[in-house]
């Protein structure tokens, strides 16, 4: 973790494992270091730990345990959904809608499919950053066999209306993908009714490099990583035991405090917000005209570059960032608020705040000070 005088804000990029998740994967990096696939004692200590991973994670998530396939991240989960799932049902279906604000995992993922013979056609959002159900259904055709929305976009937070897609896709005979990397361990569940969607430990206070496909049975996907037999056959390689132990216990805790910390965390943000609007001129928040992510604020400052503010921001001992932490950097801007039709200097001038489990209300009010002198340095 960043020293005491230093302010991360950038939870959605990735959050700090949890204390007590560390304790409970200890043993398994030496002490219960079999492969759980070994056929002897070792292994079979291993196995017996990651079945009971799998059952915490399944009632967490209210699905069968079988339905859970583990792999190395939220990345990883989303190709196996979209490819596997488009791959799998090409013969029927030759198209699939993907919403434009997706995650790369997703787009790309989605664009490679069409190695399999599918079109792709994407949605827009609305000004908001919403995913309409009827712009959903507009896009669909008689052989669309797949639509992948996200639960909540991980630049502006705007929870999706993923219930309403849910049925829309259902009554075409499709299927849903949805990309939860945001909202799980935050939100239940059981809002975002999907055929199949990802989850990314290290978003929910658990390890790197640790996720999960979820696909509800009777969806027809095919492997994605050729190899082994783990995972029933459709997803190949030796089982990371201590991750998947650890993702295991972060989402039932998180899953746990949900309610709790959403409202602190909520009450940071919009203290945040309401500060950096009444003290900071010519500031715009992108996305705000509809239900977020408690954590999430991204706000516009007009005549900045939303990169020079991250980068002073970062001299000052405050992390946030432009957007996406895997396409920071890229000079490129954001996807996300460009499909909204924010114009382009709003989504050049763009920053993200992600709020967090350890922030105080100390750190939000010095971060507003930081801000404000950031801006009037950049502005002056
Ligand atoms: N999907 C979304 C919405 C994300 O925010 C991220 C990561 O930022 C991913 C997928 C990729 O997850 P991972 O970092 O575990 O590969």
């Amino acid at each position: 973790m960043p020293s005491q005088s230093k302010i991360y804000l950038d939870h959605a990029a990735t959050t700090p494992l949890d204390g007590g998740v560390f304790n409970l994967m200890a043993p398994y990096f030496s002490g219960v270091f079999g492969n759980p696939s070994s056929q002897h004692f070792c292994g079979r200590e291993a196995a017996n730990a990651v079945t009971s991973a799998r059952d915490k994670m399944a009632v967490a998530l209210g699905i069968s345990p079988a339905e859970l396939y583990f792999t190395g991240g939220g990345t990883e989960a989303d190709n196996l959904g979209i490819k596997g799932i488009a791959q799998a049902n090409a013969g029927r279906g030759r198209h699939i809608v993907v919403s434009a604000i997706e995650h790369p995992a997703v787009i790309e993922s989605a664009l490679d499919a069409r190695a399999y013979g599918v079109e792709v056609t994407f949605v827009n959002p609305d000004e908001n950053g919403v995913i309409t159900p009827s712009a959903v259904a507009d896009a669909m055709r008689a052989d669309t066999s797949l639509v992948a929305v996200m639960s909540a976009n991980n630049e502006t937070g705007v929870i999706q209306p993923i219930e309403e897609i849910y049925n829309i896709v259902k009554g075409r005979g499709a299927y849903l993908w949805c990309d939860c990397v945001q909202s799980a361990g935050m939100l239940p569940m059981s809002r975002f009714p999907a055929d199949g969607f990802a989850l990314s430990a290290h978003k929910f206070y658990g390890p790197k490099g640790a996720g999960a496909a979820c696909i509800k049975k009777g969806v027809r996907f095919l492997r994605q990583m050729s190899g082994g037999h783990q995972e029933r056959g459709l997803r190949g390689g030796t089982i990371n035991t201590p991750a998947i132990v650890g993702m295991a216990e972060a989402l039932s805790l998180s899953l746990k405090r949900a309610e709790e910390d959403s409202v602190r965390i909520a009450a940071l943000r919009d203290l945040f917000e309401s500060e950096v609007v009444n003290q900071i001129d010519g500031v715009t928040v992108n996305g705000g005209g509809a239900e977020r992510l408690p954590s999430h604020s991204n706000l516009s400052f007009e005549g900045c570059e939303g990169q020079n503010i991250v980068f002073l921001l970062d001299l000052n001992g405050v992390a946030t960032s432009t957007g996406a932490a895997c396409s920071s950097g890229a000079t490129t801007p954001s996807h996300v608020l460009t499909a909204m039709g924010l114009g382009e200097a709003r989504v050049k001038s763009a920053v993200r705040f992600t709020f967090g489990r350890n922030n105080t209300a100390e750190e939000v009010e010095r971060a507003v000070g930081i801000l404000k002198k950031v801006i009037s340095a950049i502005r002056g």
